[in-house]
């Protein structure tokens, strides 16, 4: 999907009010900025923030990474994103994900699914009753390699 570079659709819930919202947080309303809810507003699934900053300096070449990352920081603070894990680490960004989950990423091939908390049910209350430890689904990212790529290595 890409950004169409139209206006932010005004019906669209997730981001009524952001504007005053950021305000509030200390954050100007800047071209930027902008910039950034028009792209969020068109995104869908898991991005990076390099892809966030990427499309946004499709639509305007003058946008800075750090701008970027900054307004996502406020913006899950906000409740409007979460962001969760890849396999190697860097940041995925989900916009106001319908549920929280966690991810399986295949080693092999690069692919993602989304683990919902009910598949998660028995890890998580394991390590809650034994540990003490409150786990934030969306930072479960199980790393491993998925049926065709386990079959395609015994193939060999
Ligand atoms: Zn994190
Ligand atoms: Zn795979
Ligand atoms: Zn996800």
């Amino acid at each position: 999907m890409t950004p169409s570079g139209s206006a932010i659709a005004p019906e669209d819930p997730t981001w009524a009010g952001v504007r005053d919202r950021l305000r509030a947080r200390g954050l100007r309303w800047t071209p930027q900025r902008r910039t950034l809810i028009e792209v969020l507003s068109h995104a869908d699934g898991h991005v990076t923030g390099a892809e966030l900053v990427e499309r946004c300096r499709a639509i305007d070449a003058t946008t800075t990474p750090s701008t970027v990352y900054r307004t996502l920081d406020v913006l899950e603070e906000l409740g409007l994103l979460r962001h969760s894990h890849a396999a190697d680490g860097r940041e995925e960004f989900h916009v106001q994900p319908a549920a929280i989950h966690g991810h399986l990423h295949c080693i092999g091939c690069g692919t993602t699914w989304e683990i919902d908390a009910d598949e998660a049910a028995a890890l998580v209350t394991s390590i809650e009753r034994r540990r003490d430890f409150a786990v934030d689904l969306s930072h479960l990212s199980i790393a491993g390699r998925c049926a065709t790529c386990v079959s395609a290595r015994a193939d060999r």
